[in-house]
């Protein structure tokens, strides 16, 4: 595997461009390897492992993760672009990447899109305060080096998640005081006792549930965060009655919505219900085009594991390996839609913003502002939600479940670009189809 790549010295063709190296992507280069077909994979992390095997100095990389990792380096067909992200694409299989040196069209024959899931975050009053977090914000941050050794956590929203973020903060020597769920007990006992269907899910459940059990509470959920130049303390409502915890930290996070912008510039088709749409063969509405992991919908790490196993071998032709595959999809599948019916959002939680409460914290748009407009475009025109440099990644799915409104259509641009890749991007003629390292910021 190539993790030293230089675009003006290596090559800028290849038969395979996956972009997202977390399970998806992984399991995507391991199937297609063994072809022997020029494999690229691109991730805007500096280590792969996407969001679950998060690399950091307090990361403790599970034996699968690092089983993957080896296998990888073993192929010498793999080209491994860390650290580098997809800003813009073109009608002609060309990908423009963009390092922290370099900017370059990436041409490539097939691609696989593996770009995983970002956190729902919703907005409620002192949501913005330093301390506070998403749920998958808190791992990330305490997997970099972040101590939270002796501080008193906070964790609420919905969703495993929040256990798996509960015990990666135990082990770095915080307390969590209390775990918030907003589904009712009724439904985590139905989600619970159906597990027997998925054992290794139930042992990481019980195992999970024991350790948290005194401070788990189902029919809960934030009300405020409050502070002066830091969360202090906040509220809960557990069940019917108001309960105030004293905190150093609260992580909040509402289940995950699928990264679907790449695929959706590239003309892929979405699913009604959320994720990109995909055939038996992972391959989406774009020929040639697969997409695979939590970018078509949320699933977990084994779906994510087996679909990308699939998109790989598919991509290389090899539908034999697809078929034998299949059952397994199925049954992590089964187990996706279980989480969704067990973890549906209630709506109560469309209330918990006030009038002055910031929606959109990068152009500063409280609530009150967004309640006269009608759609997503509307609020951009009059208001400027989500023209910041988040560019609607996080209010875009919050006013998406708060006022029911369409989902934010996607971009060209991908994310935010430096300046000299954008004029790469508009001044390149893509035509003759030689891509060519367009800028080099030296
Ligand atoms: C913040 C967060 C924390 C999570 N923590 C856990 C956990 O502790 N336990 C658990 O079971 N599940 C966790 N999950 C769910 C977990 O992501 C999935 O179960 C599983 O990792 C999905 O695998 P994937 O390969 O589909 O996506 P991911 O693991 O999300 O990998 C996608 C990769 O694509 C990269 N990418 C996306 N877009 C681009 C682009 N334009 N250019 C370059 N690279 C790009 C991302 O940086 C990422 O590395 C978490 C999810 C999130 C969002």
């Amino acid at each position: 595997m190539n993790t030293h790549f230089a675009p003006h010295n290596s090559q800028i063709d290849c038969d395979i461009l996956i972009i997202g190296a977390g399970p998806a992507g992984m399991a995507a280069a391991q199937a297609a390897a063994p072809s022997g077909q020029r494999i690229v994979v691109v991730d805007d992390n500096f280590a792969v492992g996407g969001q679950i095997w998060r690399d950091g100095p307090n990361a403790a990389l599970p034996a699968i993760a690092q089983t993957y990792r080896r296998v990888l380096a073993q192929h010498h067909n793999i080209t491994l672009l860390n650290s580098t992200r997809v800003v813009a694409v073109n009608e002609h299989r060309q990908i423009l990447l963009e390092n922290s040196e370099y900017a370059w069209w990436q041409n490539y024959d097939r691609i696989i899109l593996c770009t995983g899931s970002r956190e729902l975050l919703l907005p409620f009053p002192g949501w913005t305060l330093p301390g506070v977090t998403g749920v998958g914000g808190l791992q990330a941050l305490i997997k970099s080096g972040v101590p939270v050794d002796g501080q008193r956590i906070v964790i609420a929203g919905s969703g495993p998640l929040l256990l798996a973020a509960a015990a990666t903060a135990r082990k770095a020597g915080a307390q969590v005081i209390r775990i918030a769920e907003q589904a009712t007990a009724q439904r985590l006992w139905q989600f619970g006792y159906s597990l027997w269907r998925w054992p290794s899910k139930a042992i990481q459940s019980v195992r999970l549930g024991i350790s948290n059990i005194t401070q788990y509470r189902g029919n809960s959920h934030i009300l405020n965060a409050m502070g002066q130049n830091q969360v202090e303390s906040v509220q809960l409502k557990i069940g019917s009655k108001i309960e105030q915890f004293d905190c150093d930290r609260l992580a909040c996070g509402f289940g995950l919505v699928p990264n679907t912008q790449l695929g959706e510039v590239l003309g892929c088709l979405l699913k009604p219900t959320s994720g990109l749409s995909v055939n038996r063969i992972q391959e989406t509405s774009v020929p040639n085009c697969f997409a695979a992991g939590e970018c078509t919908g949320i699933g977990g790490s084994e779906r994510a594991l087996v679909q990308g196993a699939i998109a790989g071998y598919a991509a290389v032709g090899n539908l034999n390996a697809v078929q034998a595959l299949e059952n397994k999809r199925h049954r992590w599948q089964d187990f996706a839609d279980c989480l969704h019916k067990h973890f549906t959002l209630s709506d109560a939680l469309k209330t918990l913003a006030q009038d002055d409460t910031l929606v959109c914290r990068c152009e500063d748009v409280p609530l009150a502002a967004l309640q006269t407009c009608d759609s997503w475009i509307d609020a951009k025109i009059h208001t400027r939600c989500g023209m910041g440099s988040c560019q609607g990644r996080v209010c875009g799915a919050a006013t998406q479940f708060i006022f029911d409104w369409n989902a934010p259509p996607a971009r060209q641009i991908i994310s935010p670009v430096r300046l000299d890749s954008f004029m790469g991007c508009c001044l390149m003629p893509h035509d003759d189809n030689t891509a060519r390292p367009v800028v080099d910021s030296h």
